[in-house]
């Protein structure tokens, strides 16, 4: 069998045989990964906690024909802060979610990677903001070419002012173009969105109240539409 090493952050694990797990991970080199953790499940298993969800990790793997084994792992970041607020988990819990629905395996994935570790070390690094999670989500959306139209009209494409939003028309659309299913939005809203998808996660401006929880809505009801599922993280945050 073939070895190999790889690096990526974790996204989640499941139960797999008796004492293994199943891991899936996030390479910079080759999207999305299944792996096996052997005898993790076990109280004494060499992995301790080294793949838990949201780590960075170095690997070495046993190539298999299905899924690769993983035959020792290092830990590069564990972000490690964020692990301590629930909001913070929740959080994270949605970026690795909305990259786990968009990534491919086997299919090089640099920018969603760079863009998950950023999103993580922001949230690792103390931002709060619901925005962080609306900004994170509008760039995942430009990654895989979804970027909504927000300063101008997704339906006739001019620079008018766009009082509405239209998931399936691709964005925010003018009262001239009549976008069947469209929401209507606060003034000012689709300025806001434009202001968090080019912001750097690092450097978020300071969040508007009056703004941020529709901008969220906003931005999850658009990646939802176009993902086709629900982010299941984000239900947790409406409760
Ligand atoms: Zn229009």
């Amino acid at each position: 069998m073939a070895i190999r090493s790889d690096q990526g952050i974790v996204l989640r694990s499941f139960p797999f045989g008796e004492a293994d797990r199943v891991v899936v991970i996030l390479s910079p080199n080759h999207g999305k990964l299944r792996t096996v953790a052997k005898g993790i499940r076990k109280t004494k298993s060499r992995f301790g906690g080294r793949l838990e969800p949201f780590t960075h990790v170095d690997l070495v793997l046993y190539e298999g024909r299905n899924l690769d084994t993983i035959t020792q792992v290092s830990v590069i970041e564990t972000f490690s802060h964020l692990r301590d607020d629930l909001d913070q988990v929740i959080a994270a819990g949605t970026m690795v979610e909305a990259v786990d629905a968009v990534a491919s395996e086997g299919e090089p994935s640099l920018r969603l990677f760079l863009l998950l570790q950023r999103g993580l070390r922001a949230l690792d690094q103390g931002e709060t903001s619901s925005d962080l999670v609306t900004a994170f989500l509008l760039k995942l959306a430009e990654v895989i070419g979804l970027a909504p139209a927000l300063d101008f009209c997704a339906s006739c494409g001019r620079q008018a002012q766009t009082l509405r939003f239209g998931f399936a028309a691709g964005g925010a659309v003018c009262d001239n173009c009549p976008t069947e299913g469209a929401v209507r939005l606060r003034p000012g809203l689709t300025a806001y969105l434009s202001v968090l998808a080019e912001a750097d996660l690092a450097d978020l401006p300071q969040p508007d109240p009056r703004f941020s929880g529709e901008a969220m809505g906003i931005a999850r009801r658009f990646v939802e539409y176009h993902l086709e599922r629900r982010l299941s993280s984000l239900a947790v945050l409406d409760e």
